[in-house]
């Protein structure tokens, strides 16, 4: 099973969409490493 890998995707009001499964967090700008909705770990560059 291959690891599946999303982005957060924010919105215009800054509440940040997984790519994959569309989950949307409840605070703006809040992201975590993987998805809640999904479990797809995001790629995170910093
Ligand atoms: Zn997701």
């Amino acid at each position: 099973m291959e690891k599946a890998y999303a982005e957060w995707i924010p919105d215009e009001y800054g509440y940040a969409h997984c790519s994959e499964c569309g989950y949307e967090h409840d605070s703006p700008e809040y992201v975590t490493q993987y998805c809640p909705g999904c479990g797809a770990c995001m790629e995170q560059e910093d």
